[in-house]
C-alpha cells in the first residue's frame, strides 16, 4: 500500500475525485438522491436509514485510520489533534447520528442501497485524502501551526460549525415523539429555533460551515475535496427540501432562506 501514500499517486487520485465530485454536482442538481424524505418506502434495494447512514459513514472513519496509521508523521503533535477532530466529527455522523434517529417502528427501508454505495467510494477517498496528507505528505503542520492563524480561525470555524450541526440535528430529530415512533407514523413538522428561524437547512448549512473550518485548519487540498464534494450532495439537495416545505405546509415561515442566513 505504500505506493498511495507517493505525492505522484496522491495528486492523480485527488484530480480524480475533483473531477467525480463536479459529476457528483450535476447529477444532484438533476435528481433528488433516494433517501429520508425523497426515498420511496421499500422501492427498489434499500436499508433502514440507521443501516444505510452506518454502512455509507464507515470507511470515512476505517480509511482515514488506516492511512493515517501508515503516514510518517503519525506520531506528531499537530496531525493527532487533527486525527481528533476526524474520529469525533465521524463518531456523531457515522455511529451517533443514525443511533439516534427516529425511524417509524415497522416501516420499510428508504435508504437507497445505491445511495450507500456510491457513498462508499466518496467515504474511502474522504479518508484517504485527507489522512495520506495530514500524516504523511503536509510539511507545514509542525508545532508551530497552532499559532498560525489559519489553524485558530479554521478550528473556530470548525468548532461552531459541529457543534450547530449537531444542535441543529437534535431539533429535527425531536420533531418525532418516541410515541409516534412506536406506533410506526413517519410525521414530518416545521423545525422550530436555533437557526431553524433563518434557513430552512442549518444542518446542510452548519455542516458546510465545519468542513470550510477543516480545510482552513489543515490548509490540506483533501479537505478542499470534502468541502466541494459535501456542497455538490447539500447545496442542490438544500433547494429541494426547501421546496419541498414550501409545498407540504402552507404556513411555512415565508422569510426563511434555503440555505445561508440573510442571502441564500
Ligand atoms: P434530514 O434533516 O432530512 O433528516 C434527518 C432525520 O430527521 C431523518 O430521520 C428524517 O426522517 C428526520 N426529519 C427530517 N425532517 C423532518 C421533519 N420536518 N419532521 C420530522 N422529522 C424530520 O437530513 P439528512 O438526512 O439529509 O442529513 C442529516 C445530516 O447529515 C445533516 O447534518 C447533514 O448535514 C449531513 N449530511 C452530510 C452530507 C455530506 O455530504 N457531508 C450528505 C448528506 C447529509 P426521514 O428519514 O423519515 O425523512
Amino acid at each position: 500500500m505504500n505506493w498511495l501514500m507517493s505525492a505522484e499517486v496522491y495528486n492523480t487520485i485527488l484530480i480524480g475525485s475533483f473531477v467525480y465530485a463536479a459529476f457528483i454536482l450535476v447529477g444532484a442538481f438533476l435528481s433528488r438522491a433516494p433517501y429520508g424524505r425523497f426515498g420511496a418506502e421499500g422501492r427498489g434495494l434499500s436499508l433502514s436509514p440507521r443501516l444505510g447512514w452506518f454502512l455509507m459513514e464507515l470507511p470515512a472513519t476505517l480509511s482515514f485510520l488506516w492511512f493515517y496509521l501508515h503516514g510518517k508523521n503519525a506520531g506528531e503533535l499537530v496531525p493527532m489533534i487533527f486525527l481528533g477532530v476526524w474520529l469525533i466529527h465521524y463518531a456523531n455522523r457515522g455511529f451517533l447520528f443514525p443511533l439516534f434517529m427516529r425511524v417509524a417502528k415497522g416501516s420499510k427501508g428508504t435508504f437507497g442501497l445505491l445511495v450507500v454505495v456510491a457513498g462508499w467510494l466518496v467515504t474511502t477517498l474522504h479518508g484517504y485524502l485527507n489522512a495520506v496528507f495530514i500524516s504523511h505528505l503536509s510539511s507545514h503542520l509542525t508545532a508551530d501551526w497552532l499559532t498560525d492563524p489559519r489553524f485558530l480561525i479554521g478550528m473556530a470555524i470548525y468548532v461552531f460549525g459541529f457543534v450547530m450541526n449537531v444542535h441543529s440535528d437534535a431539533i429535527i430529530r425531536n420533531l418525532r415523539s418516541k410515541a409516534e415512533v412506536e406506533s410506526g407514523e413517519r410525521v414530518y413538522r416545521i423545525p422550530q429555533g436555533g437557526l431553524f428561524r433563518y434557513v430552512t437547512n442549518p444542518s446542510y448549512f452548519t455542516e458546510l460551515l465545519s468542513f470550510t473550518g477543516f480545510a482552513i485548519a489543515t490548509w490540506s487540498p483533501g479537505a478542499l475535496f470534502v468541502l466541494f464534494v459535501s456542497a455538490a450532495n447539500l447545496v442542490p439537495r438544500a433547494f429541494q427540501v426547501h421546496q419541498w416545505y414550501l409545498k407540504k405546509f402552507d404556513d411555512y415561515p415565508a422569510e426563511r432562506k434555503v440555505l445561508i442566513p440573510w442571502i441564500l
